[in-house]
C-alpha cells in the first residue's frame, strides 16, 4: 500500500475536476495481492483463509491514505471480522472523523461478480472468498452482519449483490434506521446488456424496473 495508489490518484483527480461530486472509494486489498485474496494469508497457505488481524492494520492505513487523496465516503469490502470498528479508529485517530463509513455488511459469495473479475483480473488464483463471503442461502447471517457493523460504527450498509438479494435489502432496511446501498454488480448489469444487444428486452425499461424495484425493496442508495 502507498499514497499514490491507482484508486487515490483517481479519487484525487475526481475530486479537482468535480468537486461536488460525492466520490466513495472500495476500501479492500484483493486488486492489489498477488493471490487475488482481500488481505495477508500465512505463506504456503493454499486455502484462501485470510488472517484477519494482520489485515485490519493494513486496511486502516489504506482508508486513511484513501481519505487524504480525497475519498468522500470509506467503502470498505473485504467482510474481515472488525474491519469498521478497525477502520473507524485509524480515520479518527488521523483526523477524520468526519469521514462516513459505508460498510458492505452483507456480501455473498456470489457468482454475479464474473465480469468484474476478469475485467480487474482480481480472482483469487486458489482457494475462493466463501470463507469471509457469505452464503447465498443464508439470510439470518445478514442481520447478524449488519449488527455488528452497526456496532462498531458503520454509517451506512451495503447490500451485495443486489438483484437476487431483495428480499436481504428489505430485511435490512426493515432492522435499521441506517441509509441502505443496494450494489448492482457486474454480472447483473452484464446480463441485461447481452440480453439488449440480442434484441430480447427493451434495455431502458428493464433498466428502470430493475432500478425501481430496488428502490421498493428500501434502498437508499443504489
Ligand atoms: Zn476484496
Amino acid at each position: 500500500m502507498h499514497d499514490h495508489g491507482i484508486v487515490q490518484q483517481a479519487a484525487t483527480r475526481v475530486k479537482e475536476a468535480v468537486p461536488d461530486l460525492i466520490v466513495i472509494v472500495d476500501t479492500c486489498l484483493c486488486e492489489y495481492t498477488s493471490h487475488g485474496h482481500c488481505g495477508y494469508l500465512e505463506v504456503g497457505d493454499l486455502t484462501g483463509r485470510v488472517l484477519n488481524d494482520p489485515t485490519l492494520e493494513l486496511l486502516k492505513k489504506t482508508a486513511v491514505s484513501q481519505a487524504q487523496a480525497g475519498a468522500d465516503i470509506i467503502a470498505p469490502s473485504g467482510m474481515m471480522d472488525g474491519f469498521v470498528q478497525a477502520i473507524r479508529s485509524g480515520l479518527d485517530a488521523a483526523g477524520f472523523q468526519e469521514i462516513p463509513i459505508m460498510s458492505y455488511a452483507a456480501k455473498y459469495a456470489s457468482a454475479y461478480y464474473g465480469p468484474f473479475r476478469d475485467a480487474a483480473d482480481s480472482a483469487p488464483q486458489f482457494g475462493d472468498r466463501r470463507t469471509y463471503q457469505m452464503d447465498p442461502g443464508n439470510g439470518r447471517e445478514a442481520l447478524k452482519e449488519i449488527h455488528l457493523d452497526i456496532t462498531e460504527g458503520a454509517d451506512m450498509l451495503m447490500v451485495k449483490p443486489a438483484l437476487a438479494y431483495m428480499d436481504i435489502i428489505w430485511r435490512v432496511k426493515e432492522a435499521t434506521q441506517l441509509p441502505v446501498a443496494a450494489y448492482n454488480v457486474s454480472g447483473e448489469y452484464a446480463m441485461v446488456k447481452a440480453a439488449a444487444l440480442n434484441g430480447w428486452i427493451d434495455e431502458e425499461r428493464v433498466v428502470l424496473e430493475t432500478l425501481l424495484g430496488f428502490k421498493r425493496a428500501g434502498t437508499d442508495m443504489i
